[in-house]
């Protein structure tokens, strides 16, 4: 396949989701965009949804033949995939005897991504953000509320050794501090790069202070990720109340502040399509971010059980393909591309099919 039929392939899973007939490992919760499998088509990860509500009238079905993935659609052989999602460091232990699996899991092709700190001051006030699935894992025992710098330094070191992995993506619950969180990625960051010299990723609020931005900077954070979720004032305050409370104004000053630690292209921001919002709302964030030099990691929305949003579907594909291409001429307008980011969800891009519209010859 070339680019753009990759491209669209994507896509169009990334909305209408997968039957699975076979047994495959499936994620059930975990921050931002959680849920499904990850299949790796012609060495593209891709973050794909299952749930039987959207899976069952999906034209796509994978089957397992010997160990072997293939994926059709409307039962015509489309190719053979890989399935992401196993690790060989998973059944490594901690000192304590536990398996590291439940510390970091690979994500996408090459990525360690964990949660430090499972526990999001909103969630506990019923002001979360609703498509967020943060204290599902949790809930399920499927990780430990807060992940020490040690085992996480331990985990980054055997992932690199045992599956290759090239960066880390770390990401928090929001703190109550003052610092949101940034204290503690910023010791488990200075750990696994002590440890590792691997690029590390982080993804927090603004700060009350923005000087903790220098901080993560100083510690070994090589990105940084701060989510705006949305442009639609509308669609923010009901979907993040606690983000809207922070206000569009803080968050571009701290996107600028970031661009000035961490260089342009190594900021990011999600903005997921599909919540309610127009696509003009979306194009102009995009527009904006760009030319602060911040990446807009534009995502489909993708619905995890047990979270308010667990029965909201993920926008059509034929709307995600028309915003992917518009997206792509604003990266080349201010020269940003998911290939010179050097860690986190950008340089991974198994939930957005942007950063494989970006390749696509005009
Ligand atoms: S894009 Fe981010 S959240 Fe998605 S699989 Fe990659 S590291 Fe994980």
């Amino acid at each position: 396949m070339n680019p753009k039929e990759i491209a669209e392939l994507k896509t169009e899973l990334q909305s209408l989701g997968v039957r699975l007939e076979a047994d495959s490992p499936r994620r059930e919760g975990g921050a931002g965009p959680a849920e499904g499998i990850t299949l790796i088509i012609e060495g593209i990860p891709a973050t794909v949804p299952t749930i039987p509500r959207l899976a069952k009238k999906s034209p796509y079905s994978l089957k397992e033949k010997k160990g072997r993935f293939e994926l059709f659609q409307n039962e015509i052989f489309l190719g053979e995939v890989r399935l992401g999602g196993s690790a060989r460091f998973y059944d490594e232990l901690d000192s304590q005897g536990r398996p590291l699996r439940l510390f970091a899991l690979l994500h996408g092709e090459d990525c360690l991504a964990t949660t430090v700190n499972q526990v999001c001051a909103y969630y506990a006030q019923g002001k979360g953000c609703l498509f967020c699935g943060i204290g599902i894992s949790l809930d399920r025992g499927k990780t430990v509320a807060f992940k020490d710098p040690e085992t996480l330094a331990r985990a980054a070191r055997k992932a690199r050794e045992l599956d290759g992995v090239k960066h880390v993506t770390l990401t928090t619950g929001t703190q109550s501090t003052p610092d949101r969180g940034i204290v503690d990625l910023a010791r488990a960051a200075r750990t696994i790069k002590e440890a590792t010299e691997l690029p590390i990723h982080v993804q927090a609020l603004p700060p009350d202070d923005l000087t903790w931005l220098k901080h993560l900077s100083d510690n070994g954070v090589d990105t940084i990720g701060i989510h705006v979720e949305t442009f639609s004032p509308k669609v923010l305050k009901k979907i993040s109340p606690s983000k809207s409370e922070i206000g569009y104004s803080r968050f571009i000053e701290a996107w600028k502040r970031a661009v000035d630690v961490f260089g342009r292209n190594q900021v990011s921001s999600y903005l997921i399509v599909g919540l309610g919002e127009e696509d003009a709302e979306v194009i102009k964030g995009a527009g904006l971010l760009a030319e602060l030099g911040v990446y807009p990691f534009i995502v489909p929305f993708r619905p995890i059980p047990g979270t308010p949003m667990e029965n909201h579907s993920p926008p059509a594909p034929k709307r995600m393909k028309k915003i992917y291409r518009e997206a792509k001429t604003i990266l080349r307008r201010n020269n940003l591309s998911a290939r010179e980011v050097k860690a986190g969800c950008v340089r991974c891009g198994a939930c957005s099919a942007l950063p494989i519209y970006e390749t696509i010859p005009d």
